[in-house]
């Protein structure tokens, strides 16, 4: 083989090789996210923007537009352990049963599971650094937080969600109609 002939073939495997690591990535990626949630490329609805704009905090803004994080400890839900549900504070959608809300130790709210299947989308978030699964709102596309896969059983998942993010809806108040905005 000529010169020419041995280059061409090793870059020929390089980039092979290059492209067998991304794959691998990607799967493993893909085997991180919890079962039941579909990963979504979640548009975020300009008309809820515009309310979140006039009637959210500034912080509260930060996490769910901003995709910033409260600092550990300080959200109002942290050590909440209420009956009731879980709501998005930008668009009402009901997200977490207190049922699967338990103390991570953290310093954020965590929860073991969603309230159905379609509550929640994720997505493969690689800021900062790190390989992450970030939670977003299955009906607005607000930013909540990231899944992690060291949660308790059944699920085995750990729901890590800013609690600026959240609503909380008693259970006595579960008859009347949730929360539109
Ligand atoms: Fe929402």
């Amino acid at each position: 083989m000529t010169r020419f002939g041995w280059t061409l073939a090793i870059a020929t495997l390089v980039v092979l090789a290059i492209g067998l690591a991304g794959w691998q990535l990607s799967a493993a990626i893909a085997d991180s996210q919890p079962d039941g949630d579909v990963e979504v490329e979640t548009q975020m609805q300009d008309d809820y923007e515009t309310k979140a704009r006039e009637e959210l905090t500034p912080a509260q803004y930060d996490v769910c537009f901003l995709k910033g994080t409260e600092p550990p400890g300080s959200g109002e839900y942290y050590q909440h352990f209420e009956p009731g549900t879980y709501q998005c504070i930008v668009c009402g959608n009901e997200l977490f049963p207190s049922e699967t809300k338990y103390d991570s130790g953290t310093g954020w709210p965590a929860f073991y599971d969603a309230v159905g299947s379609d509550a929640l989308a994720t997505q493969t978030d690689t800021s900062e650094g790190m390989i992450r699964v970030e939670v977003m709102c299955g009906k607005c596309g607000a930013h909540l937080g990231h899944v992690f896969p060291d949660g308790p059983e059944p699920t085995g998942q750990r729901y890590c969600i800013n609690s600026l993010a959240l609503t909380f809806v008693p259970a006595e108040d579960d008859a009347a109609p949730p929360a539109t905005r």
